[in-house]
């Protein structure tokens, strides 16, 4: 195959939201492996020994803490904000501040990193935001009301940052799985067994899955090349949308 056809992101720097874990690592993994100088944030220290497998540099912040972000770096190419965590109640006993830490990571943080990384990437005419979103940044489950509310607002934030970058050479996108074998979905099965009143293997079919055509779970890895494509140069006109690796849920 052709090298026009490889992302080739020799050159190039990234910041990787959550990256000591599940999608997060594997988008920071793939990145370096395209040759690009990696930062990895992750509030969990665990993301230093991360750093070291891909001869990346580990942050250990806590990305609700709007100081915290401004002690990251500022020149960098392709930022992924991805860094996220989940909770199941439903909306009368949801607690409030629970509600708003998720926004607080989950959109303020982007928003802050944006804000960011975008002059930088202005100056040199190039950029690629990618966008963690989810399934449920296009569809509702019940019992996650902060989660479902934070990822349709990071669609509008991504589309926006794609229109006022365009004339600069930025794009920004969402990458929209369905259900990732990671520690965010193993974590929640428990809690789902219980609202659902179903044994833990019972979630991952007849709970998870149920709107997936597909009856598997996805592996990090296909959701960090989905990413790692995004990021390359012949990605220059995909912006401004949102890319479902959703096993054909949104196309029921
Ligand atoms: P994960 O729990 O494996 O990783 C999330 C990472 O975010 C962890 O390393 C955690 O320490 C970090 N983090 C949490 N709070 C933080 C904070 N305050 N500051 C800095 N870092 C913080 O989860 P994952 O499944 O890899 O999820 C990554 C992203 O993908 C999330 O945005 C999630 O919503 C999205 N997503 C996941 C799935 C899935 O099925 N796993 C599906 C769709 C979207």
């Amino acid at each position: 195959m052709s090298g026009a056809y490889h992302s080739d992101l020799a050159g190039k720097s990234a910041l990787v939201t959550g990256a000591a874990s599940g999608i997060g690592l594997a988008c920071a993994e793939a990145l370096a492996e395209a040759g690009a100088k990696v930062h990895l944030a992750d509030i969990d220290d665990a993301v230093e020994k991360a750093a070291a497998g891909i001869n990346g540099i580990a942050h250990v912040v806590d990305l609700t803490d709007a100081q915290a972000v401004e002690t990251l770096p500022a020149e960098i190419d392709i930022l992924v904000n991805n860094a996220g965590f989940q909770h199941i109640a439903p909306i009368h006993e949801f607690p409030p501040e629970t509600f708003t830490g998720i926004q607080a990571l989950m959109v303020t943080a982007p928003f802050l990193l944006i804000r960011r990384v975008l002059p930088n990437m202005y100056e040199r005419g190039w950029g690629r935001v990618v966008n963690m979103s989810s399934v449920h940044g296009l569809r509702a489950s019940p019992f996650k009301s902060a989660y479902v509310t934070a990822k349709h607002a990071l669609e509008g934030l991504s589309k926006v940052t794609a229109l006022e970058g365009a004339e600069h050479g930025v794009t920004s996108n969402c990458v929209n799985p369905g259900y990732v074998r990671t520690p965010l979905v193993t974590g929640q099965l428990q809690a789902q067994a219980e609202e659902h009143g179903l044994e833990r293997d019972a979630v991952i079919e007849q709970v998870l899955l149920r709107r997936s055509a597909i009856k598997r779970l996805i592996e990090p890895a296909d959701v960090a090349a989905c990413v790692l494509w995004l990021s390359g140069d012949h990605a220059a006109h995909v912006t401004g949308t949102s890319i479902p690796l959703d096993g054909g849920w949104t196309a029921a």
